[in-house]
């Protein structure tokens, strides 16, 4: 008799425990999500032809799609971002990795960084020119060092002790961005390089733990000079990420968002004015960067998995994935 109640005790905490497994599992489902963006600009429908705009969101969409899979197969944000990241870097659209801007000296140099909302560790990288996937470098940093920033040749000598991959400077460059170039040299002007259609990336994920990571990329301003570094490179303006509040990756003059602290400055809007991510964004967008004078894009995710993004610029490349809902999208606010 005492076998049988024995056995029958197994049986019910077996069955209680896969039911609560189930129940966790579809909870955490819910939860997982991924955004991404490929910059902000004041281009528009008539100057970006369907073909150009198919391509774009071609590679937003891979974006999408293999961070998806990673967090559906349990993996962890910071896979999903370096990845999604890594992908938009290796297409030549975009302005961050291959086919990024050129600065004064007609040289490339570019920015990244990464942060994690649970232990709010992060890592950034500022002045690269030959490392393929400068967000790889960025994680490096994160995991690998007692740093949070590392800059130029010597961010290249640390790259070397971690395995990340080397490209020659030519990899980088691409005709279209000369010709820009040229052309703000004629100007002797610093550019946004998305005035025209093409920008910085950016990535921003929640796991099945509830995990937040954000991570940006970019080539920074065309024309730029006397080793300007942008906001992009910086924790807390361009990319910040807290498990209590939100993970925030943006995009614009890099300038008015390190003046506004704007990404952490999002997290504190949630955290201590209860404002909902998407009012929180809108707040630092429109009610302190458009009155500096400055113009841009932000993407977020909350701590429950809400996506949020809001661009004062004509248009954004983004789009985002979540077990419940997809989008890719330019030109339409949400
Ligand atoms: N924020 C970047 C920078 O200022 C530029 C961009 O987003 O395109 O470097």
């Amino acid at each position: 008799m005492k076998g049988v109640i024995f056995i029958f005790a197994i049986v019910i905490v077996f069955t209680q425990s896969c039911n609560m497994t189930k129940l966790s599992n579809n909870y955490s489902q819910h939860r997982i999500a991924i955004i991404v963006h490929g910059g902000a600009g004041n281009y528009n429908s008539k100057r970006l032809s369907d073909n150009k705009q198919a391509l774009y969101k071609k590679y937003l969409r891979q974006a999408i799609d293999s961070s998806f899979s990673i967090l559906e197969s349990e993996g962890s944000a910071e896979d999903a971002v370096i990845k999604a990241i890594s992908i938009l870097e290796n297409a030549e659209v975009f302005n961050a990795g291959k086919g990024s801007v050129f600065n004064s000296n007609a040289k490339i140099e570019m920015d990244a960084s990464i942060m994690r909302g649970d232990t709010k560790s992060a890592g950034a990288v500022t002045g690269l020119r030959h490392i393929k996937n400068p967000i790889s470098l960025a994680a490096a940093v994160m995991n690998n060092s007692e740093h949070v920033l590392l800059g130029g040749e010597q961010a290249e000598e640390f790259a070397k002790l971690y395995n990340v991959e080397f490209e020659r400077e030519g990899y980088f460059k691409t005709e279209y961005r000369y010709k820009k170039y040229l052309k703000a040299k004629k100007r002797d002007k610093v550019e946004l390089d998305h005035d025209e259609k093409m920008g910085t990336v950016g990535a921003v994920a929640i796991d099945i733990n509830g995990n937040i990571v954000a991570g940006t990329s970019t080539g920074g301003l065309n024309y730029k000079k006397f080793g300007r570094i942008g906001d992009s490179a910086l924790i807390g303006c361009g990319t910040y990420a807290d498990n209590s509040s939100c993970g925030i990756s943006c995009t614009g003059v890099g300038e008015y968002f390190i003046r506004s602290s704007a990404a952490h400055e999002i997290s504190s809007l949630m955290k201590y004015k209860s404002m909902t991510l998407k009012e929180a964004i809108r707040s630092v967008l429109f009610d302190q960067i458009v009155p500096m004078g400055g113009r841009g894009g932000v993407i977020g995710i909350d701590r429950n998995g809400n996506i949020a993004c809001d661009f004062t610029t004509k248009g954004m490349f983004r789009a985002w994935k979540t077990i419940s809902s997809e989008k890719i999208s330019i030109f339409e606010k949400q």
